[in-house]
């Protein structure tokens, strides 16, 4: 059984939010320790209050490294044990999923998961002294209206991405083929990798006049590990998928003429979005068919949500009365997350696991074979 986890985080008012003096009232509060959230909608005794409850709740003053502690740590450690992990973000364009996740890498205080995890696995790798041997890859996929493409190589290079199962010889595991992945040895050349990516994608986005918050990115980081044990050695190959989805309000197709590319946008959205829904609520309840091939974000990490793996969804809002409709849409999606067990199997390729671990190598002198365009 693998679990999912529901936090949602509330940023500050920005600026602009502040600066309406009829706005600048929180309509968004939160209560960190008992995990909920308040959002109350009207004036006076019309005035209706929506409470939801999730596992763990972040104010608007929570800082990254204690939203990294708390959550997001958990899920790091296990990695290194070998589980396969994804840690989502998903909101409203505009309400610090791109600033959890990435942050300011350049800043310690306000650096986000992504540099965190990094250098958490390289600290914890360093340290001990029980491995003999470790290689830790990343590869980095944005998805634009369904198609896929490499941020870690330029746009001249960039093959044809495609999502194929490969042959039940080679383990029937769901890859994505022609995803470049780069080897890395500190969390310093990480942030570089992210940089350059984030270039390559603002190049992408100009010409292709494109907005980011319509695209969702799939930061992977895979950490092999070599262990010495008595008697032989235990190989270990965790990964953790970290995902910047793109905005929940980009699902509506509100003002969109029928047919336009905006409309396109908004319908693919809307399908990946919901999807990742369903494909959460299926395998909780173990029934059905698990809707993985309904858009490639589920394909990508058909292997990722289910059995053997450990799913943090982030829910980020803002306080203001200017996003309250989105913010009640955006709690209804992780309030329908939350509490869910996700139960093993549910159509996933490639064994490997049961039951409540997710180790992969698992065994002594067992090497295990991953294909190198994985995800
Ligand atoms: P999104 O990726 O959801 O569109 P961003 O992460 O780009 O949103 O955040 C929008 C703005 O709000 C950015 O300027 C960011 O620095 C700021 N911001 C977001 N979350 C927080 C937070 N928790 N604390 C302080 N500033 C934040
Ligand atoms: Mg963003």
């Amino acid at each position: 059984m693998a679990s999912v986890k529901v936090c949602v985080r509330l940023r500050p008012l920005n600026r602009r939010e502040k600066a309406s003096t009829s706005n600048h009232i929180p309509v968004v509060t939160t209560n960190t320790s008992q995990s909920s959230v308040t959002i109350v909608k009207g004036l006076g005794a019309k005035s209706v209050q929506h409470n939801y409850s999730v596992d763990q709740v972040f104010g608007s003053f929570s800082e990254q490294e204690e939203v990294f502690t708390n959550a997001v740590l958990p899920v790091v450690t296990q990695v290194l044990q070998g589980y396969e992990s994804t840690v989502f973000a998903y909101g409203q364009t505009g309400t610090g999923k791109t600033y959890t996740m990435e942050g300011d890498v350049t800043s310690e205080q306000h650096m986000g998961v992504i540099p965190r995890s990094c250098l958490e696995i390289f600290s914890k790798l360093a340290k001990q002294d029980k491995y003999v041997a470790s290689k830790v890859s990343c590869s980095y996929l944005e998805i634009y209206n369904e198609e896929l493409s490499d941020l870690l190589v330029d746009e001249t290079t960039n093959k044809k991405l495609r999502v194929c199962t490969t042959s039940k010889g080679s383990g029937g595991r769901v890859v994505c083929m022609g995803l470049s992945s780069r080897t890395v040895t500190s969390a310093q050349e990480v942030i570089d990798v992210l940089n350059e990516a984030r270039e390559r994608r603002q190049i992408g986005e100009t010409k292709m006049n494109k907005q980011s918050s319509r695209s969702h990115c799939l930061f992977t980081l895979q950490v092999e590990s070599t262990e010495v044990v008595e008697g032989g050695q235990i190989e270990r190959i965790g990964k953790l998928h970290l995902v910047d989805l793109a905005g929940s309000e980009c699902a509506k197709s509100t003002g969109a003429s029928a047919g336009s590319s905006r409309m396109r946008e908004s319908q693919n959205i809307n399908k990946s979005l919901l999807t990742l829904g369903r494909v959460i609520s299926t395998l909780k309840n173990g029934n059905g068919r698990v809707p993985y091939r309904d858009s490639k974000l589920t394909r990508l990490l058909q292997e990722a949500l289910g059995g053997r793996c450990k799913t943090l969804i982030i829910a980020t809002l803002s306080p203001s009365i200017l996003s309250i409709e989105e913010s009640l849409s955006t709690m209804s999606y992780a309030e329908q997350a939350h509490g869910q067990c996700v139960k093993g199997g549910g159509g996933g390729g490639g064994g490997g696991c049961s039951g409540g671990g997710c180790r992969r190598a698992i065994g002594l002198t067992t090497k295990l074979f991953v294909p190198f365009f994985f995800f």
